[in-house]
């Protein structure tokens, strides 16, 4: 198998494809597969690229320094043009698994007979507010359908602001909460970052409750309580202005921030403070909701309190353009002020199609349970290979939501950034996607499809092994990046 398990490329190893290329004859004359099926009849990666290069803007990048052309997924896996299999264990949106048939069946039915807006009566509409409500606590009961994660989070401060009447937030510093101008206001990890216009006066940042990293670390039974207390100075702040606080608004776990599970009475302690001056607690779930976490269906259930907003989005439509705010009857009801709320597309009976598929995927093949379990088996495995390699700092994470630190050294805890970007090259080369985050990237970030398996959990773990015994991770910066 020559040192491959679970993922042989064929008849040789990937890296002598184009040996065998050279001196293999072209079967097509006697197939005779027409050129346009064929890859010669498509763009070439080179080609794909000066096409990005001359009429998309420059400011998006392209994942590894070997871009990758997926032209199929199916399940946890992604397929290039050569037919090579790459196991996705970083794409947190196809939730059931890419292209699930049960998902795609939904939206082609629907599609085919009617889409439309919410201002016509349907069912889907109202059977899936119905559906999603069975999953939330009291008094989250009003639902608003949007079409993106940031709109949904757009919606959120619009609700929070009305309701209070008050504009300033409190954010988590590190954190990303969408791609409008409003949000960009609210994500540090965005105002704060390259390119960024800095902080507005408006958003008060409190410390990110790591307890690696941060002041406060973990074995202190109080750290969460204590990171908490910083959000008491962010309202003092607000107050020094002779302002209140409209609210709060922390992911549940957070994603950008290094893939971080909050510590015990975090988000309590927190919410209690805001709600004290008037502000209203919003719990971001766009990347870590509908069942990721395992034990519970939300993020926020594993701190044991009920936000007054939730926001949904990714995993809520599997890759469709899905996501829905759920409020209080309160909030909603403030909101309520004359100007209308429409959404031309949210809600639409096919995205209502798509959500309902997705929700009985997830609880017809017990997908929760699957990320419990398979999540534990995968991270007990990193916590081995912490046992073994140096430059593994911290194992973390919660069902299939996992991070791994790299540091160069355990005592300094300096973050190994080289390090963690050579390893989520190295493992694309392997056929393992997975990358890196933080606010210095050098977090290994794992959060597979919801199918991601035992065997898909053991093949990381061993491919992750290898790659750490190689030479060039052994000096301070590697060398010999791919
Ligand atoms: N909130 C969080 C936590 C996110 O990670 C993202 C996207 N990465 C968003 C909101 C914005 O979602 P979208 O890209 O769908 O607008």
């Amino acid at each position: 198998m020559l040192g491959m398990e679970g993922d042989f490329p064929g008849v040789a190893g990937y890296s002598r494809k184009n040996i065998w290329l050279s001196i293999s004859p072209d079967p097509n004359p006697i197939l005779g597969i027409p050129d346009h099926e064929l890859e010669q009849g498509r763009c070439g990666l080179e080609e794909i690229l000066k096409l990005r290069k001359s009429s998309l803007g420059p400011s998006l990048s392209i994942s590894y320094q070997r871009p990758l052309k997926i032209v199929r997924g199916f399940r946890q896996y992604l397929y290039d043009e050569t037919g090579r299999t790459f196991l996705d264990s970083v794409n947190n949106v196809p939730h059931v698994g890419h292209c699930h048939p049960r998902v795609v069946k939904a939206a082609q039915e629907q599609i085919a007979v009617l889409n439309t807006n919410t201002r016509y009566l349907h069912d889907n509409l109202v059977r899936y507010a119905e559906r999603l409500r069975e999953r939330l606590p009291e008094p989250l009961r009003v639902f608003f359908f949007v079409n993106s994660g940031s709109e949904a989070n757009d919606l959120a401060l619009r609700l929070a602001r009305t309701y209070t009447g008050a504009k300033d937030m409190i954010v988590v510093d590190g954190a990303y909460h969408g791609h409008l101008t409003s949000l960009i206001e609210i994500s540090p990890y965005k105002f704060d970052g390259p390119g960024g216009p800095g902080r507005p006066p408006f958003t008060q940042k409190v410390i990110m409750p790591d307890v690696y990293q941060g002041p406060y670390r973990a074995g202190d039974p109080d750290a969460g309580a204590k990171y908490a207390a910083h959000v008491s100075e962010a309202v003092e702040r607000i107050h020094k202005e002779d302002r209140k606080p409209a609210g709060f608004i922390c992911e549940s776990l957070l994603s950008c921030g290094g893939q971080i599970v909050l510590p015990d009475n975090y988000l309590r302690e927190a919410f209690r403070r805001v709600r004290e001056a008037g502000g209203v607690c919003i719990a971001d779930e766009v990347q870590v909701g509908f069942g990721r976490v395992g034990t519970h269906f939300w993020g926020f259930e594993t701190q044991g309190v009920i936000p007054d907003i939730v926001t949904m989005g990714k995993p809520i439509g599997n890759g469709h353009p899905l996501a829905a705010v759920v409020t209080t009857r309160e909030i909603a009801d403030a909101f309520a002020t004359g100007m209308e709320y429409f959404n031309t597309y949210g809600g639409n009976p096919v995205s209502c199609a798509v959500g309902l598929a997705v929700l009985d995927v997830i609880e017809e093949e017990k997908l929760q349970e699957n990320a419990l379990a398979v999540g534990g088996r995968l991270k007990a495995g990193l916590e081995k290979l912490k046992e073994k390699h140096a430059l593994i700092g911290d194992v973390r994470g919660l069902g299939l939501f996992v991070g791994v630190e790299l540091v160069l050294d355990r005592k300094t805890r300096a973050r190994a950034t080289l390090h963690a970007a050579y390893i989520a090259e190295r493992m694309r080369e392997e056929g393992i996607l997975l990358s890196t985050d933080g606010p210095f990237r050098n977090v290994l970030k794992i959060k597979p499809p919801m199918v991601f398996s035992a065997s898909d959990a053991d093949l990381l773990i061993a491919v992750l092994d290898r790659i750490l015994s190689e030479d060039p991770l052994r000096g301070r910066s590697p060398k010999g990046h791919p």
